[in-house]
């Protein structure tokens, strides 16, 4: 799933290519990925685009005044075409592509969903706070006024809640999901499961840094990428995310995983948890 870093990375990249172009047409094959019916899809046609914009993970395409919004979620992406096919995509359970926008120069761009659960969405909005998951998100974290005292009273509020639920929920900071929640802590030498109230002074500063860290780096190395290039750029520089049973990168330890929530998360015990393994709490809620 794109997260912050490759949502800026996209909408840069978009931004480039889309700015000042106007949209000819929108072919939509997958029907269930647009979310909105008015504005209908068609009030963006004709139109110029004036920018190309961040939300958290959302992807604005603003069409001088009205929005696209993508929210690309898990297996959701954007392929840039430099001269789209003659044929329409057309709907069909063999076929990636969800929409397709096609520009005034006959190039375009395919929005596509590769997963099987279909959880690519997509908005037609004349405000983006008109996108219920954008008016709750929480604050951006790499914006100049997300400082270490805003998260310590985000910290706060949450309470008892564990860090890596805290980090990636989109309604108390906005844009890190399952991979950068899981390279901050790992960056911060905490645990998943620590408390998101119990953190002391010093140990905010740590998270502070590296959430700052973490984020900032990987934006950086994907500004000026294109949209292909996008996925494998932020596999090789993930240090325990996905890397289950290789070596943690500073101690050489291995990588664990455990469930959570939905889905699972990757850390090492040496750098992490003192050493000991996460017991695995959805496991041993089903045997007891
Ligand atoms: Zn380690």
């Amino acid at each position: 799933m794109p997260e912050l870093p490759e949502v800026e990375a996209l909408a840069l990249d978009l931004g480039g290519r889309l700015q000042g172009r106007a949209v000819t047409k929108v072919h939509l094959a997958q029907f269930s990925a647009l979310k909105t019916f008015d504005p209908p899809l068609t009030a963006l046609e004709g139109v110029l685009v004036d920018g190309v914009t961040r939300h958290g993970k959302f992807l604005d395409i603003d069409l001088s005044g009205t929005h696209l919004v993508m929210h690309l979620a898990r297996a959701g992406w954007v392929r840039w075409r430099d001269e789209v096919p003659a044929t329409p995509p057309k709907p069909s359970p063999r076929s990636t592509i969800a929409a397709r926008i096609v520009l005034d120069d006959e190039t375009g761009l395919d929005v596509t969903e590769a997963g099987t659960r279909k959880s690519l969405a997509m908005y037609v909005v004349r405000d983006p706070l008109d996108v219920p998951g954008i008016a709750s998100l929480g604050p951006d974290p790499l914006t100049d006024d997300f400082t270490r005292e805003r998260l310590g009273e985000i910290l706060q509020a949450e309470g008892r809640k564990q860090l890596k639920g805290v980090l990636r929920h989109q309604g108390t900071i906005a844009g890190i999901g399952n991979a950068y929640s899981d390279e901050i802590l790992h960056a911060a030498r905490m645990s998943p499961y620590k408390p998101a109230s119990s953190l002391d002074d010093d140990e905010l500063t740590v998270l502070y840094d590296a959430l700052r860290a973490t984020l900032g780096a990987a934006v950086d190395r994907s500004r000026g990428l294109a949209a292909s290039e996008l996925k494998g750029e932020k596999k090789t520089h993930l240090a325990v995310h996905g890397r289950t049973g290789e070596a943690c990168p500073v101690c050489g330890d291995v990588v664990r995983e455990v469930s959570f929530a939905d889905s699972s998360l990757q850390y090492c015990p040496t750098c992490q948890t003192g050493g000991k393994p996460l017991a695995d709490r959805r496991m041993s809620k089903l045997l007891k």
